[in-house]
């Protein structure tokens, strides 16, 4: 029997297992002991790994959909030579940004920089990734206020801390590993931020369940109350800030009163708050999608940002101002999959990146693509516009998971091309593809993975692929090639060859990991960036900004501040609720595509949409456990669900998971205007009992 260690391509902790393998099967898997992050643990999911290598029993060719609607399998090389002629044959005639794909942080570091190579330096079009849709605010908040997208802190600070606050976050569901971190520490205060008294609240020793979005108002009183009560580390603050005087006059407008009025909190738990941030020597504050998927997200996630600047807790042991990322490789592709920023960083119009890019990969600079992508809201807006014909998605599933779903379904009618490349044929999206893709899933894969914390793993093959199976690297690859890239691909072969570039694509940037090598990554414990050619890792966990200085040309990170907008989709008379959404279980995966497969997952899933109802909202109502009402949302769309009572939802809120289709039906078409991410989580509805 033979060991292969990996690493869980579910969540964005990355935990690693090792795969127990015999006859070309997974006979256990166990959680890797000693690996810095899962230590001996992992949550059902990483544990349900194995079953993805029994149950795809559809034909391991593409598939091609015929004028009759019929699909037909072909063999590799039609179905490359098909997608290939088809793109080439769109941009001829309406253009080169008639085309564009939409990438997943589920994909290995190689196979989204290989899509960005043909899509974006090739085919000169755009791509965006799923993670536009749960990390692009920390993205734009960090660079913003730090200089680069660089998240501090090492996954050790939430056991060192000696009060944690999460804001719109919630481990117990959402990232389990990171929740038994958390109970690990105790000596640690948990504080929780968030409309609903989740599983998370539920286990706080304080939570503050605010109105929803009033999370910035709440923040900036906060830093208001510790400035007035001289609770801020000065010392720090001029050392290492930039901007406090005038954030310092902009937050007074934010009182005690005007704050408690506004989230409905009272006086005394806001002061009350300030108290533990005051009196806490090591705070962190965490934060996950309830502040990232907002209209103001990016400002909310500065303004996080901002009370660790003020008070000093940052850079320090058990502190930081910390993005719990969404997927597996989402801080993979932010760096490395030549959408926003080029390869290993650095924006397209900087003439010495453009210089040092065009070296590694050899190419000329004209190659190289010359903006950043049009974002995931953009692509489908175009295509319901008529500009975009074909589209590319990997790994993704926007049929379901896109805000207001029904614009995508739109969009699908208006296609020319639909390529759809995924593990599974029956997804909401895979359904309406023109072209199936079928990819091998992780345990036969092999690539690079960089978790929310900035670990660099390996996955590696624990399976052998059969003769007719692709993983997404080598489809990737088939289409470029036949899309007449020759010598353009030549350095990258393999998804080896790839790492080898993005290595040096990233010498000299912040996330430099020219220390890192192939070998080294296996059966290793990982290792944080930047890890330098040269470097010796003294240790495990190693955190960003101990020495105060960020990545800003003044090496000072920045108060950034904003007055808080109006909302610009308020409840109104006809929509006196709000529809929040969130992970409903630990098992089930976003859309359920994967855990759908798992028996023991499926076994205790429900299997119809639902939602959570206030008590004494249901009994005004008339509505009892498991009645099913209609829910009118704001976007025009409405969906039937199944409720389910509870005193852990606010009397005006209502909470539905988002693995149902039913859930992002209703979510609107509004945006963060600096990071572009929906705002999934306040919907004005109504609802009437069916
Ligand atoms: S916590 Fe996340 S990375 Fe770890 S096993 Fe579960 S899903 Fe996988």
């Amino acid at each position: 029997m033979k060991k292969v260690q990996s690493t869980c391509n579910y969540c964005a902790l990355d935990c690693n297992l090792d795969f127990h393998v015999e006859d070309n099967r997974i006979i256990k898997v166990v959680p890797t002991k000693g690996y810095p992050v899962n230590d001996g643990f992992s949550c059902i999911k990483g544990l349900s790994l194995d079953k993805q290598q029994t149950t795809v029993t559809r034909s391991p060719l593409p598939k091609i959909k015929r004028k009759d609607g019929n699909y037909e399998y072909v063999s590799w090389d039609e179905g490359f030579k098909y997608v290939a002629d088809k793109i080439l044959e769109l941009q001829d005639k309406y253009g080169k940004e008639s085309v564009a794909g939409i990438s997943t942080g589920q994909l290995t570091m190689e196979e989204f920089a290989l899509f960005g190579h043909v899509m974006r330096n090739f085919l000169k079009t755009n791509v965006d990734g799923n993670t536009r849709l749960c990390m692009s605010t920390a993205v734009v908040a960090h660079k913003q206020s730090y200089g680069f997208d660089a998240p501090g802190y090492t996954l050790k600070d939430i056991e060192l801390s000696d009060t944690i606050i999460l804001i719109g976050s919630n481990p117990v569901v959402a990232h389990p590993i990171l929740w038994e971190r958390i109970l690990k520490n105790k000596n640690k205060k948990l504080v929780v931020i968030d409309p609903r008294r989740s599983e998370t609240a539920q286990n706080a020793d304080y939570w503050y369940g605010l109105k929803e979005k009033t999370d910035l108002t709440l923040l900036y009183a906060v830093a208001n109350l510790l400035i007035e009560k001289d609770y801020i580390d000065k010392e720090y603050i001029e050392k290492n800030t930039e901007g406090f005087e005038e954030f310092k006059v902009f937050v007074k407008d934010y009182t005690l009163e005007r704050a408690a009025k506004i989230t409905e909190l009272s006086e005394e738990q806001i002061l009350e708050l300030v108290e533990l941030i005051h009196q806490g020597e090591r705070v962190s504050l965490w934060w996950t999608m309830g502040v990232n998927q907002g209209y103001e997200a990016v400002r909310t996630a500065q303004a996080i940002i901002n009370i660790a600047l003020m008070t000093g807790n940052i850079g320090r042991e058990g502190t930081g101002a910390n993005s719990i990322t969404g997927q597996c490789n989402a801080m993979g592709s932010r760096t490395y999959s030549n959408t926003a920023v080029m390869y290993g960083g650095g924006d397209f119009d900087n003439p010495d990146r453009r210089k040092r890019i065009a070296e590694v990969l050899g190419v000329e600079d004209s190659v190289l693509a010359t903006k950043p992508t049009a974002t995931y809201n953009k692509i489908i807006e175009g295509i319901n516009a008529g500009e975009i014909k074909g589209l590319w998605i990997l790994c993704t599933n926007p049929r379901h998971s896109w805000t207001n779903n029904e614009t995508f379904a739109r969009a699908i009618e208006k296609l020319e091309l639909f390529v759809v490349q995924d593990i599974y044929d029956d997804t909401e999206s895979a359904e309406h593809a023109t072209v199936f893709f079928p990819a091998v899933s992780g345990i036969k894969k092999e690539g690079t993975y960089i978790n929310m914390e900035r670990r660099i793993s390996a996955m590696r093959p624990c399976l052998e692929k059969s003769e007719d199976e692709k993983n997404d690297y080598e489809i990737i690859y088939g289409v470029g090639k036949a899309l007449g890239m020759g010598p353009l691909l030549d350095k990258w072969k393999t998804p080896r060859d790839c790492f080898e570039l993005m290595k040096e694509c990233s010498r000299g940037m912040p996330c430099d990991m020219t220390g890192v090598t192939w070998e080294g990554l296996e059966n290793s414990n990982g290792v944080q960036w930047p890890f330098r050619e040269g470097e010796v890792l003294e240790s495990d966990e190693r955190r960003l900004y101990e020495d105060g200085k960020f990545f800003t040309p003044s090496k000072k990170a920045k108060f950034i501040f904003e007055e808080v907008r109006e909302n610009p989709l308020p409840t109104t008379k006809e929509f006196p609720y709000v529809l929040n959404t969130g992970r409903g279980t630990v098992g089930q995966w976003h859309t359920q595509s994967r855990t759908k497969e798992v028996q023991f997952i499926e076994d205790v899933s429900i299997k119809k949409a639902y939602i959570y109802m206030n008590t004494k909202l249901a009994k005004e109502n008339k509505i009892k456990e498991n009645d099913s009402i209609r829910v009118y949302s704001i976007n025009g769309e409405n969906a039937i669900f199944f409720v389910k009572v509870t005193d852990n939802v606010r009397y005006d809120e209502l909470y539905a998971p988002i693995h149902y289709i039913e859930c992002n039906k209703l979510t609107p078409s509004l945006y963060d205007p600096y990071s572009k991410e929906p705002s999934y989580k306040a919907t004005p509805i109504y609802f009437e009992k069916i």
